[in-house]
């Protein structure tokens, strides 16, 4: 499942850059029983499986025998709410990201208690595995990294920089009575920067006015909200 959305896009080529080094562990493979189960019954009943602290933690142990430092996340629905501030600050990180990708009821709760990870949910709803939320993660991480998106200013532009992105066009000019805003194609960059500066203070004030508290604004931004807003009220 991990794999082959590694082996995708722009995943792909980041590994293909030696940019991105992602190796994907089975907790069956730490397993010493002859079926390989990773995950038993829970104790005290009631519905579901766990899955089992032992192979878990010898497949720490495994990746702790190449290197010693290591910033383990465990994917939870309890855990931190992932966002992108969260991801800059992982694109930053020096030492080997660990993953644990939790299924059924969840884990054994000594996994939590020996390795004391840091745990991470990616929304609060509940999916069935920790696969799907560690890609999330390492999708978002990765495209920060210098060198693996092409143009910088397209991660630089995107939502969630302090404010919501800009609509984007691409031809053809017209398409079921549809136009592409004229300001695009005039040719002035002075004029295309302010229009599209406008249009993401507008999406952001239509669709999460909560992030304006937050953001970095310009006295630009500040004078082109205020006309938003005037405009608005007539
Ligand atoms: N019983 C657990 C609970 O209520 O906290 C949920 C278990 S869930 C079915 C199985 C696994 O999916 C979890 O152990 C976790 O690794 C992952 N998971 C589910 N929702 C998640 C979320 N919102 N963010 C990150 N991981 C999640």
């Amino acid at each position: 499942m991990i794999s082959s959305v590694l082996d995708e896009s722009i995943l792909k080529r980041a590994r293909d850059k030696g940019l991105l080094d992602v190796r994907v562990m089975n907790i069956r493979d730490f397993t010493l029983n002859k079926h390989h189960t990773a995950d038993d019954y829970p104790y005290g009943g009631g519905a579901g499986m766990v899955l089992k602290v032992e192979p878990i933690l010898r497949a720490v142990d495994f990746i702790r025998e190449e290197e010693k430092e290591l910033r383990i996340i465990l994917l939870s629905p309890q855990g931190r709410r992932y966002n992108q501030t969260v991801a800059y600050e992982l694109s930053r990180e020096e030492r080997r990201v660990v993953f644990l990708c939790g299924h059924y009821e969840g884990i054994d709760e000594r996994v939590k208690t020996h390795l004391s990870p840091e745990e991470i949910s990616i929304g609060d709803y509940v999916l069935t595995g920790g696969e799907l939320a560690a890609l999330v993660v390492i999708d978002s991480v990765v495209r920060l990294i210098p060198g693996v998106v092409g143009d910088r200013s397209s991660v630089e532009e995107e939502s969630f920089n302090g404010i919501l992105d800009y609509p984007h066009y691409t031809r053809p000019f017209e398409f079921r009575g549809m136009e592409v805003p004229s300001v695009l194609l005039s040719g002035d960059h002075e004029k295309i920067r302010l229009w599209r500066r406008r249009q993401a203070l507008l999406n952001t004030l239509e669709k999460r006015p909560d992030l304006l508290s937050l953001a970095i604004l310009s006295d630009e931004d500040r004078s082109i909200l205020e006309k938003i807003k005037e405009e608005e009220s007539l």
